[in-house]
């Protein structure tokens, strides 16, 4: 059995959702959808009109995406009766929907707002899938997909849960469920986050002990750079789970970056594959390594560098122990590290308690903060043994300015510092220089 995640864009509109339909006919799977695309977003927005007390604001988004919606219903199916069915689901969720806009609007029913684009998107796939004639078994993620009191995934709970309905329903040719939403601790609704369907599938794969996961997207595979930035990328054909890892978590957006790990710790095959272009090879995602080469770029936005000067730290015993409890005091994660005999280096994505922790720093040392800054991580098989990476990287970034360079950490990656506006000049030179012979 596989696992195939497919994301927005893939049920973007009804095309792309008959073109799903035909990628997932042939097997007895367990398919997991996104929202369509831009519903997420809509759903975000109707939520804050909830929250600053104007339904008005929230009713014209939800009367809005309504309309989208059936107009997606007359393209979709092919018969009357399919149709009206499809009307009757569309009208059951928006009808849903509009009573959030007469009551107290509190996080609790923000999370079941942002549920309701993959409900309606795995509903309407699985009446298609009935006019089709394919006996597709929903699966709902409420009933399985569970965090604990951490808000991580409860492992035993879903595959327990799972099990009993993949044997509940045997006779099925197929079974359909929801990405991204799932209930928490307490059986309230939540999510995994924003792109969190990839994470799904590969809990779904873990759980199942599943062949292979495959991500089903809009591009071909994770490219050697981020397409966005980037002009004359290409696929990579194949990735170490690290080297995937390190390359989702540093921005490469085709990939949430929770989803490998699971995945690495079932050793299951990862696949990134286009709805577009299901012919493409794509990405395989495995423990299998290159031997010495560099494979991809990517970057990571919105990140704020912090300096502790110190005297002397390598002899003053137990200050990066305080520097780096000063930043778990404050529940702030460090993305990376550079150390020197008079001090350290460290980045952080989140700001939020950035005041607070410069004021603790100072008692530690002189405190220097650079904003808007951008970690661009370079990926490949970097064992330390490997001749000329490092000297690769610094010559292609020769002409722009680095605040922090980080290797050694793993073997599979060297991390830099830069100004955000120097992003994009930094990737394409390091294109040119790692990739294109230029
Ligand atoms: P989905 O909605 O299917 O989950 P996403 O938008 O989350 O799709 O991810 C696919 C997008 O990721 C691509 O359209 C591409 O613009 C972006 N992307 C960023 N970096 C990379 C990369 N290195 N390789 C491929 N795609 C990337
Ligand atoms: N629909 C959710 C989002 O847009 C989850 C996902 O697509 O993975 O974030
Ligand atoms: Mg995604």
């Amino acid at each position: 059995m596989k696992v195939l995640k497919f994301g927005g864009t893939s049920v973007g509109s009804a095309g792309r959702m008959r073109d799903v339909a035909r990628l997932i006919a042939g097997g007895r799977n367990i398919v997991v959808l996104s929202a369509m695309a831009g519903t997420t977003n809509s759903l975000v927005e109707i939520s804050e009109y909830l929250y600053k007390k104007n339904p008005d604001g929230a009713n014209e988004i939800i009367n809005k995406l309504a309309v989208k919606y059936y107009e997606h219903v007359e393209a979709l199916f092919c018969t009357a009766e399919y149709r009206q069915r499809g009307r009757e689901l569309t009208a059951h969720y928006f009808d849903y929907m509009r009573t959030f806009t007469k009551d107290l609007f509190t996080l609790f029913e923000e999370r079941v707002i942002l549920a309701q684009g993959e409900l309606i998107s795995t509903g309407l796939m699985h009446l298609y899938l009935h006019e089709q004639g394919i006996n597709a078994a929903m699966l709902p993620a409420l009933d399985f997909m569970r965090t604990d009191k951490n808000a991580e995934p409860d492992p035993v709970y879903i595959k327990d849960r799972l099990m009993s309905l993949l044997k509940a329903n045997e006779g099925a040719d197929l079974f359909i469920t929801q990405g991204y939403i799932c209930r928490n601790a307490y059986g309230e609704v939540d999510n995994l986050q924003r792109g969190g369907s990839d994470y799904t599938a590969s809990l779904i794969g873990a759980a199942v002990h599943a062949e292979e996961i495959q991500i089903w997207t809009d591009i071909d595979g994770m490219h050697n750079n981020d397409p966005r930035y980037v002009e004359g990328t290409r696929p990579v054909r194949h990735l170490h789970f690290e080297e995937a890892a390190e390359l989702a978590y540093f921005g490469a957006k085709i990939l949430h970056p929770t989803c490998i790990l699971p995945a690495k710790l079932s050793n299951i095959p990862v696949r990134l594959l286009n709805t577009m272009q299901p012919e493409a090879a794509g990405t395989l995602i495995s423990n299998a390594t290159d031997e010495g080469r560099v494979k991809a770029i990517a970057a990571k936005d919105n990140i704020t560098a912090i300096k502790i000067k110190s005297g002397r730290m390598l002899l003053a015993t137990g200050f990066l122990r305080k520097v780096f409890e000063t930043f778990e005091n404050y529940q702030t994660p460090i993305d990376m590290v550079t150390t020197s005999e008079v001090g350290v280096s460290c980045t952080i994505d989140n700001r939020r308690r950035l005041d607070e922790i410069v004021d603790d720093l100072k008692k530690y040392g002189t405190v220097t903060v650079d904003d808007n800054m951008v970690i661009i991580c370079v990926v490949g098989d970097m064992k330390w043994e490997n001749l000329g990476f490092e000297a690769g990287i610094v010559n292609a970034l020769k002409d722009i300015p680095v605040r922090m360079i980080s290797y050694g950490g793993s073997n599979y990656n060297v991390s830099l510092l830069v100004r955000s506006e120097d992003k994009q000049r930094a990737l394409r030179s390091l294109s040119d220089f790692l990739f294109n012979n230029k």
